[in-house]
């Protein structure tokens, strides 16, 4: 398989950019970071080449990929005729961080998992716990966190690896700066500082930890999936317990003033008055969540229903009925359409993006939801056919969550990539 990196095109991730120089040291490591990023954004190039990108004399050049070679960032790849030279081709120079690792957590309601990524997107440790986290409180969760966590880190650092940093990702909303889920509605926590006990239970050998929510996450993989076409602009919204919207704007992840940009399964968009695990009533969430999806296609009582039996399994036990014809789980998944077809129109109307991805189980349905909703949505949205949104389902899968958190964690390296080397 391809690295999640490779070839992407990616611009910017969401914090990628420039640091700001203020001496001399400071100017070089944002050097350092320009040049990772154009190999990572436009791929292997020639010294000669990345000076004439830069702007940067070719002796800075000459010196920054020595630095970055030899802290293992980047390697020698093919030989390369510059465009418009004659003579000797120039050695290029490419990506390589397979020694340098982002990992990626996610608390789930339904199970803890974390996944590394290396430098070139590809996975370098994976597990997944099934959990019951909201009955299991958040001091068992993270105790079970932090383990897959130190496990991964120690397992990666065994093989000579650098783990740069890990994000933690929760449903949610988030507080970034002091590290607290503020409120969590379907796993049942609010305020509870999730950094601070996670670093007191990984003691001293703890990487570098940050906290985002796992929708913005899910946005981020996917981003990172659609830049390749040079798309800029995505909403995604995915379908779990609760419903999550992600937003990525010109390229970069929206979070607004406090982090909390996206809060859309709370809105009232649809008429319901079934009670949401917020406390309030006909939140959007409601009509298109996975509550939404078993009462309307089950009663209570029905298999699908017990939390006993294996998600997937419940998911695969639907989607057979809905093969086989089932007029129940049929009505309940166009029910599960028309409700959420007015929310995608009303983010489209707002947003304008090129992509809308549906992940989790809009995605799991997707052949049921896609073209209803798709025609929907051009019916309500005020610009020409829909502004040119394309509505898409997630290929990155149940992963897409943890996927982001490890790119997140990678994105360190790009903005300093001293952090990442051995030295310093
Ligand atoms: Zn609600």
């Amino acid at each position: 398989m391809a690295s999640a990196l490779e070839g992407t095109g990616v611009r910017s991730l969401a914090m990628a950019g420039p640091a700001v120089a203020r001496d001399r040291s400071s100017a070089r490591r944002a050097n350092l970071g320009m040049v990772l990023r154009l190999l990572r954004d436009d791929g292997p190039r020639t010294r000669t080449r990345i000076s004439e990108d830069t702007g940067l004399p070719k002796a800075t050049v000459s010196n920054l990929t020595a630095e970055l070679l030899d802290g293992g960032l980047i390697r020698e790849g093919e030989a390369e005729r510059d465009r418009g030279t004659v003579g000797r081709p120039g050695q290029t120079v490419e990506i390589d961080g397979t020694g340098v690792h982002g990992i990626g957590a996610e608390i789930n309601v339904d199970y803890v998992s974390v996944l590394a990524l290396d430098l070139k997107g590809q996975v370098t440790a994976e597990e997944r716990v099934p959990f019951d986290v909201r009955a299991a409180g958040p001091d068992a969760v993270l105790d079970t966190t932090a383990k897959l966590i130190a496990r991964g880190v120690e397992r990666l650092r065994r093989d000579g690896g650098r783990v740069v940093g890990a994000t933690l990702a929760t449903p949610g909303t988030v507080d970034l700066a002091t590290g607290t889920v503020t409120y969590a509605s379907n796993i049942g926590w609010r305020d509870v500082p999730a950094l601070a006990r996670l670093r007191e239970r990984l003691g001293a050998t703890a990487p570098e930890l940050h906290l985002e929510n796992d929708a913005k996450l899910g946005a981020l993989a996917e981003y990172v999936q659609a830049s390749a076409d040079d798309v800029r602009d995505l909403v995604h919204v995915t379908g779990q317990t609760g419903v999550g919207v992600g937003i990525i704007a010109g390229g970069q992840l929206l979070r607004g003033t406090g982090g909390y940009a996206g809060e859309v399964g709370h809105l009232q968009l649809v008429p319901s008055d079934q009670l949401c695990a917020c406390g309030r009533r006909g939140c959007w969430e409601t009509t298109i969540g996975r509550g939404a999806l078993l009462r309307y296609a089950a009663d209570p009582g029905d298999m699908v229903w017990d939390p006993m039996v294996d998600l997937e399994r419940r998911l695969a036990e639907l989607r057979d009925r809905a093969e086989a014809g089932d007029a129940r789980t049929l009505d309940a998944l166009r029910r599960i359409g028309d409700n959420l077809a007015p929310g995608i129109a009303l983010l489209v109307d707002i947003l304008n993006p090129r992509l809308v991805v549906l992940g989790g189980h809009f995605a799991y349905f997707g052949a049921y939801l896609l073209d209803g909703v798709t025609a929907q949505v051009h019916e309500r949205v005020m610009a020409p056919n829909a502004g040119g949104c394309e509505i898409v389902l997630s290929r990155v899968g149940l992963t897409g969550t943890a996927r982001g958190a490890a790119l997140l964690a990678l994105d360190a390296v790009y903005r300093d990539p001293v952090r990442a080397m051995n030295r310093d």
